[in-house]
């Protein structure tokens, strides 16, 4: 139909079902003047809308074939394309061009949703917010509360920068090739004033890092590496807790109780 074969290294199942493009468009509602971003824009199923709603879009797509037919099909008062690996691209620079702080869209290439939402998260100032379609899981990882299952890593990394929320599911069949599993789009918007001081950024993601590494060990254990158990008790956390006990400003509070 469209004569593209689709690249699984590059994690291409494209949206073909109209009714979840609108929904996405919609709960995005872009604007004329924005700085949209579109990560992954594919065979190009939510840029036309995205350029519809907005007159303008900024795209970034590693597929050269893909690219070449974006160019073709869209002109460059309509669309500006980066044909380059989002995991490397500077988020940051793109919005201090564009005077902007960025509107990120992108049913993401699930083999990267991880380090592209981390990469993300590094530079949450220069974001206005993201809307994102990832596996199910993976949204149901990110959106985890303390001490329940999908708790981890990723709930951590991303509640300290971003607000979290779940829009909806979308069943395989809204893809071609239809993946193995649903997907959801999920909305992350930057805390802003509201977000953690966090006095070393390092420091707290290799705490965070080491409190998951093994899910049953206690925290004296997992962190002991960083600090004995005094320092634990000190910001009153429980040494025999584990990492999925602790709430963010937990980890906050260790973190910059040992990096003052
Ligand atoms: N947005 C389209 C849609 O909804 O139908 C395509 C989505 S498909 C799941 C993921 C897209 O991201 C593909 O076009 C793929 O080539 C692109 N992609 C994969 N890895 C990428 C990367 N590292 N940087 C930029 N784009 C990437």
């Amino acid at each position: 139909m469209h004569g593209h074969t689709p690249r699984r290294r590059f994690g291409q199942n494209f949206l073909a079902d109209p009714h979840y493009v609108r929904r996405i468009i919609d709960a995005v509602h872009p604007q004329p003047g924005e700085a949209l971003v579109e990560i992954g824009p594919g065979l190009g199923a939510l840029t036309a809308g995205l350029i519809a709603r907005a007159g303008h879009l900024n795209a970034i797509e590693i597929d050269r074939d893909l690219a070449a037919r974006l160019r073709e099909r869209f002109d460059a008062t309509q669309l500006t394309l980066f044909e380059n690996d989002a995991l490397r691209f500077d988020f940051a620079r793109l919005s201090a061009d564009l005077s902007a702080p960025l509107r990120i869209v992108g049913n993401l290439p699930y083999n990267i949703s991880s380090p592209l939402l981390f990469h993300l998260a590094a530079n949450p100032a220069s974001l206005r917010d993201l809307h994102v379609m990832l596996q199910k899981e993976v949204v149901a990882r990110m959106a985890a509360a303390p001490s329940t299952p999908d708790y981890g890593r990723l709930s951590v990394m991303l509640q300290a920068k971003f607000a979290i929320s779940r829009l909806f599911i979308v069943p395989p069949g809204a893809f071609s090739p239809a993946p193995k599993v649903d997907s959801a789009v999920a909305r992350l918007t930057p805390l802003g004033a509201q977000a953690p001081q966090i006095t070393d950024e390092t420091l707290f993601a290799q705490l965070v890092a080491a409190a998951f590494a093994q899910r049953r060990k206690t925290l004296r254990n997992a962190l002991a590496a960083h600090c004995p158990p005094e320092d634990l008790r000190a910001v009153e956390i429980d040494p025999q807790a584990r990492g999925e006990n602790l709430a963010v400003a937990d980890f906050v509070r260790l973190t910059n109780h040992l990096h003052p």
